[in-house]
């Protein structure tokens, strides 16, 4: 296995594996099972960069469940911008739903607040987050995240459905952007 990528103009430095990733999310999807067990809970996972993170986890969950997915977007290259780019999904009755969003990462956790609200307009019963990276030292919005698989760093990171620019998000480990 590779330390090092490159993406587009920039090398990245390997951050978590797979291995690593893989347990936290099989511990997480236990936890879920225990907890949601008697909830029907719909998970709404957030596009693009949550799709490997919701793959895995609900492979791991053996609880009813239904799965649907959003798109939303505040991120442009290597900045969180603070706006809603695109709002996609999120069509269908979620009124008294018991309602899990997973999220591959919350940064400023502006993209979470804005869902959040999304869901309360539509009267869900109830909604929890479950966030595989959770950067607290840049969260300007505060959020109870129910689930958290690792917290970092203010740092940018790719793989895992993370992506740099639209690329990256194939990788199966966690990188780093190399600062030097
Ligand atoms: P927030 O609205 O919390 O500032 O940003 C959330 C979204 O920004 C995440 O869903 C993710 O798509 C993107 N994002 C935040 N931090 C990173 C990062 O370190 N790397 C990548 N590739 N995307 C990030
Ligand atoms: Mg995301």
């Amino acid at each position: 296995m590779s330390e090092f990528i490159s993406l587009l103009d920039k090398e990245f430095k390997l951050y978590f594996t797979a291995q690593e990733i893989g347990s936290k999310v099989k511990s997480i999807a236990q936890k879920m099972n225990q907890d949601l067990e008697s909830l029907d809970p719909v998970f709404i996972a957030v596009l693009n960069g949550a799709f490997f993170f919701a793959c895995d986890l609900l492979k791991e969950i053996h609880i009813p469940f239904e799965i649907t997915f959003v798109k939303v977007a505040s991120y442009d290259g290597l900045q969180s911008k603070g706006t809603i780019k695109t709002l996609m999904g999120l069509d269908e009755s979620l009124k008294d739903r018991n309602v899990v969003v997973l999220e591959d990462i919350v940064d400023s956790g502006f993209t979470m607040k804005y869902l959040i609200e999304e869901l309360q307009k539509m009267e869900v019963a109830s909604v929890k987050i479950a966030s595989l990276l959770v950067k607290p030292s840049t969260m300007k919005h505060p959020l109870e995240i129910h689930y958290t698989g690792f917290e970092v760093p203010d740092v940018f990171l790719v793989g895992y459905g993370l992506d740099y620019h639209k690329k990256g998000r194939n990788y199966k480990n966690i990188y780093i952007l190399n600062s030097e």
